[in-house]
């Protein structure tokens, strides 16, 4: 399965070298370009490695492009600890809904449409993994870039406790827009290219709303504790994955819980 150099008529992946448990094959920066066109929208910088980055740069000038401004899906390092490096050595600025995750840039809002040298790009914000995601609808291409909102394969983790009601709203949202644009493409922020997004988008909600109802179960049986409820719900799990999978369990303990769905002396 090919990853570097796949995507759309308008958007490339560059896939950085930076391969793990959480970022499968690695950070997948999209580079976003108009037919014709010589300004370029760059998705993700990724982490800092400066090969991959001047790898990016080298790409779009190859193109005979240049980047106009560089674009984050979310804060996490992976997707933009590079950020910096790369404004420099495009002299385009990044814009992020983060503040912090900023370099001479703006911000983004649901619903913004950017024009970037004729390419539409529309932001929808999706929090969930991330209370800042945004995911980038490129309604020419009948394509979505969906950043960790959702990945080539997997399914994603929730970053903080409060997170799994925003995204299961943005899963049920996504869904919607998929119809709605008939997008046909989801250009992810690891792993491979989704041509089934409904499928896709199905089946992330089908595994929270069953991993909700394993947590039940589990409460249900008299477990107490987020390491007992990993035991039974995640048995075969890797020690590398745990703590994201402790993140995911308290993020399920707290959704039950704001629902009232959880009795008292639970941790979460
Ligand atoms: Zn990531």
């Amino acid at each position: 399965m090919r990853i570097d150099g796949s995507g759309t008529l308008r958007a490339g992946c560059v896939l950085c070298p930076n391969p793990g448990p959480m970022t499968l094959e690695g950070t997948n920066t999209w580079i976003l370009r108009e037919p014709g066109a010589r300004g370029v929208v760059v998705v993700d910088p990724g982490p800092h490695d400066e090969r991959h980055l001047e790898r990016v740069a080298r790409t779009v000038q190859e193109q005979g492009a240049q980047v106009q401004m560089t674009l984050v899906t979310h804060r996490h390092f992976d997707h933009t600890e590079g950020s910096r490096y790369f404004s420099e050595l495009t002299g385009a600025p990044v814009h992020a809904v983060d503040p912090e995750m900023r370099v001479g840039g703006a911000g983004l809002e649901d619903g913004q449409v950017i024009d970037a040298d004729g390419l539409l790009i529309r932001v929808i914000a999706t929090p969930g993994h991330t209370d800042d995601s945004v995911c980038f609808l490129l309604e020419a291409d009948n394509a979505l870039l969906t950043g960790d909102t959702i990945l080539g394969h997997g399914t994603t983790v929730i970053d903080g406790d409060d997170g799994l009601a925003p995204y299961m709203d943005s899963l049920y949202r996504l869904r919607a827009l998929v119809e709605e644009y008939r997008v046909r493409t989801l250009l992810p922020g690891h792993g491979p290219i989704l041509t089934s997004p409904s499928a896709a988008l199905d089946s992330y909600i089908d595994h929270r709303e069953s991993r909700l109802e394993q947590i039940r179960g589990a409460v249900g049986a008299g477990l107490t504790t987020v390491e007992e409820i990993i035991d039974r719900v995640y048995p075969d799990i890797v020690l590398s994955v745990r703590p994201a999978a402790a993140s995911s369990v308290r993020a399920q303990l707290r959704y039950l819980a704001v629902r009232g769905e959880l009795p008292q002396g639970i941790e979460s």
